[in-house]
């Protein structure tokens, strides 16, 4: 199929900034994933669990009212409906076979809303591998139903109190528990960010949600959209999106990021209002101060506050493949509103 090498750098950024005793973990990931992704029997596996057992495809929803409302023809990826709730799943299930077919039989993983967690603890339980979560405190409280969730998925939730008590503590502590268990253990990485190959390796299995949503396009407009939005936290939904249409130069690309409280206060924007700096392993976009410390990030979202993203978006906004904007965090909470219900309910003191 595809002779493209699994990539370790999108331009300057990307790269493995990590302690030397996890490069040979990242080069055997490296060489598994160029050999599983081309691999008939690996991709059949995936292929079926995505639609049998994670619901693939997922609908392309011609939100018609809103589209009324808004006056451009509206639809909306509903990667809501996979199974646990969030495109976390297509990256979970495909890390955990991976995982299977290299004979790891421990997984690690981090969570901040829990989603991530919960979708590592679920791709655990259906293969039969022991699963260890770290999550912050304060994640651990604001997201406690998640919490349960992924005990009666028979994962360990490991509580991490280090800094804000959030997802980069977190991972922080996912790197630590990787760099002693190396030898037995697979690291989940959620989100299309730490060192290489898991920036590529993340988007390859996200890219399913593009790939899809093109062709749901093509199919019920018999054209390409004007307009992709994503919302970035690491990046992995949008780079999944994104990817597909990266060379049909008339379709704009655009990542929504966590404005927080505006530019001015906090918010988790690292590519809007970010500096090149490292974070978990990647050369990337980051909040960071002029000395190079990272920022804690802010949103209202849980795991949208963190304070770095994944390299591939930085390129393409270097590049002006894609356009990033801040939304704040009273800005999404008017848009939620406005997506959920119809208008004369809304005028109703919302
Ligand atoms: C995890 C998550 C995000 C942010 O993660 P990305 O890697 O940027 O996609 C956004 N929305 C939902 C529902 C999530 O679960």
């Amino acid at each position: 199929m595809s002779a493209i090498a699994v990539e370790e750098r999108f331009g300057p950024y990307g790269g493995r900034y990590v302690p030397e005793v996890l490069i040979p973990a990242l080069d055997e990931l490296t060489a598994a994933w160029s050999e599983a992704r081309d691999d008939a029997g690996f991709r059949e596996e995936l292929d079926g669990l995505l639609h049998d057992y994670v619901g693939r495809p997922t609908p392309l929803y011609l939100a018609s009212r809103l589209s009324e409302r808004v006056g451009h023809r509206v639809y909306l990826k509903r990667e809501d409906l996979a199974h646990t709730g969030a495109h976390k799943i297509n990256n979970a299930i495909g890390q955990a076979l991976l995982a299977r077919r290299m004979g790891k039989e421990r997984i690690i993983a981090e969570t901040g809303a829990g989603q991530h967690g919960v979708a590592a603890a679920t791709a655990c339980a259906l293969l039969g591998l022991e699963c260890v979560v770290y999550m912050g405190t304060e994640d651990m409280r604001r997201q406690a139903p998640n919490v349960e969730r992924m005990g009666l998925l028979g994962a360990e939730v490991r509580p991490v109190e280090a800094g804000a008590r959030t997802l980069k503590e977190a991972v922080s502590a996912a790197i630590r528990d990787w760099v002693t268990n190396v030898g037995t253990t697979h690291y989940i990485i959620g989100s299309a960010v730490g060192p290489a190959p898991y920036p590529a390796l993340v988007r390859d299995l996200q890219r399913v949600i593009g790939d899809e949503s093109r062709e749901q396009a093509l199919a019920a407009e018999g054209e390409l959209p004007a307009r992709v939005i994503a919302c970035v936290g690491g990046g992995s939904n949008a780079i999944g999106t994104f990817y597909a249409f990266i060379e049909d130069q008339g379709v704009e690309l655009i990542g929504t990021e966590a404005g927080g409280e505006g530019l001015d206060g906090h918010h988790g924007a690292s590519l809007v209002a970010g500096r090149t700096g490292v974070l978990h392993g990647a050369l990337s976009s980051v909040l960071a101060d002029a000395e190079g410390q990272i920022l804690e990030a802010h949103s209202l979202s849980a795991g949208l506050d963190y304070p770095g993203v994944g390299p591939e978006h930085a390129q393409l906004r270097d590049l002006g493949r894609a356009r990033y904007e801040a939304v704040t965090d009273a800005e999404a909470l008017r848009a939620f509103r406005e997506l959920a219900l119809s208008p004369p309910t809304q005028s109703r003191g919302f």
